[in-house]
């Protein structure tokens, strides 16, 4: 059976990693029935999580990559199946702002899903990577008030994330939310900046976000949220 290319599922919320809910709770292994390209966390938070053709890696903080077991688990994943019918086009010289931007404009997707995925050549790339934290689990401003980051020039390699509409802050994090690991797999990371040289760009919209929660998770389940410090925090760690 073709896989379904028009939903993006995500399995846990944005949210619950505020307040350290780091456990995992999928395995990669479930993860990747429902998509062979994302991005996501790890167990801990122990890095930088990004799904390339059906195989997950993961950059810790340290800044080492490794791929990740399909027996690992993650609080936080969000993934789809690329669609092959669609066609890439090529982009040279533009940096991470004015391509953003570009997207938004040049078509009506500020009120849906969509993925990007670029890749070729940066001429630079700016990255960070969370480090894994111990139980009991801080929050997820502290988890991240230290983030060790990385930067590389003429860098080849896949950019892979999303944009989610301003509605969803929380369930994702609104606006663009992008991982990278470079052809080599030795640098990756959260995506903070970056500047095309020449590169290969898809942008893939869904008519449907599947979310999937950790139901089986007490801690999960028992937690009261505080919507006025999700927002708030997710800007301060996610961007
Ligand atoms: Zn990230």
């Amino acid at each position: 059976m073709a896989h379904d290319s028009t939903r993006v599922y995500q399995h846990g919320t944005l949210a619950l990693l505020v307040p350290g809910l780091f456990t995992g709770t999928q395995s990669v292994h479930d993860l990747l029935q429902h998509g062979d390209f994302g991005i996501g966390t790890a167990h801990g938070l122990a890095g930088e999580l990004i799904v390339l053709d059906g195989q997950a890696y993961l950059v810790a903080g340290t800044g080492d990559v490794r791929p990740v077991k399909t027996t690992e688990t993650v609080p936080f994943a969000t993934v789809h199946f690329q669609d092959a019918a669609l066609t890439s086009q090529t982009i040279s010289g533009i940096t991470k702002m004015a391509l953003e931007q570009q997207l938004l404009n040049q078509a009506p997707l500020k009120n849906l899903f969509f993925a990007v995925k670029i890749t070729g050549q940066f001429k630079k790339m700016h990255t960070r990577a969370v480090e894994a934290q111990v139980e009991p689990y801080p929050n997820l401003t502290a988890a991240t008030r230290v983030q060790p980051e990385f930067t590389a020039d003429m860098v080849e390699g896949t950019l892979v994330g999303y944009y989610a509409p301003a509605l969803y802050q929380g369930a994702a994090v609104a606006g663009y939310h992008v991982h990278f690991l470079n052809t080599a797999h030795d640098f990756g990371g959260h995506v903070l900046d970056y500047e095309v040289a020449d590169a290969q760009l898809t942008v893939q919209p869904f008519e449907t976000f599947e979310q999937h929660f950790p139901n089986q998770n007490a801690a999960f389940l028992e937690t009261d949220f505080d919507l006025h410090a999700v927002n708030a925090d997710i800007e301060e760690a996610e961007h």
